[in-house]
């Protein structure tokens, strides 16, 4: 059976390989505020049923798998559009807490669910959306080649990191001050896992 890794790990990566390691390596894991408030977003968007919203049909927490790219996930909502050529597509549609990023991030894990649903439905995933808590509005994503080389190079480098459980040292900066496993991670301080850490403490 194909190793997958949850879609989220896509975005722990980029955020912070580290971040990454600590929880899909060290199996670390600690919410903050930040998380707590998206994990919220997300349950309002995943009661799991289908309907239409202005006239357009869609599904809510809808399974994802790639065995291509080993990643499974939930994606919050799958609209059903209408192409050009009078084909319908599925079009994701990811729920965030904050307001929209510089960074890829979030379009990167919309990318790799859309992949997931070609994969698992053999049709073209042409574009998508995230709606941002704040402001609330929704942002187009258009799913071209160099965000689909992005997933793959992000995927690649996940399954490394976890296959061989490497654990990046930590590089102090900014993003850290919003991380919700900076108690875990020590930045500044620590050089090698939380295990071994953990397993000092207790030998001193
Ligand atoms: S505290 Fe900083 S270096 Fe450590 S995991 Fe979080 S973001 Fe990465």
């Amino acid at each position: 059976m194909t190793e997958t890794w949850p879609l989220s790990a896509l975005q722990h990566y980029m955020y912070c390989p580290r971040q990454c390691a600590l929880i899909h390596v060290e199996k670390v894991w600690s919410e903050n505020r930040y998380t707590a408030e998206g994990r919220l977003l997300h349950l309002r968007a995943d009661s799991g049923s289908s309907g239409r919203r202005g006239g357009v049909a869609e599904d809510r927490s809808v399974p994802l798998r790639s065995d291509v790219l080993g990643l499974y996930g939930i994606a919050d909502v799958v609209e059903t559009r209408q192409g050009e050529d009078g084909k319908e597509y599925p079009y994701p549609v990811e729920y965030k807490r904050g307001s929209p990023k510089v960074e890829d991030w979030d379009r990167v894990q919309l990318c790799a669910q859309a992949l997931c649903l070609e994969e698992m439905l053999g049709v073209h995933v042409p574009e998508g959306a995230i709606f941002y808590g704040k402001p609330r509005r929704r942002e187009r994503v258009s799913f071209d080649a160099l965000l689909r080389q992005e997933v793959q190079r992000v995927c690649s480098a996940v399954r490394e990191m976890v296959q061989k459980a490497i654990l990046p040292d930590a590089e102090k900066g900014p993003k850290c001050r919003n991380c919700s496993l900076r108690d875990a991670c020590m930045p500044g301080k620590a050089t090698y896992g939380v295990e071994a850490y953990v397993r000092s403490g207790l030998e001193s």
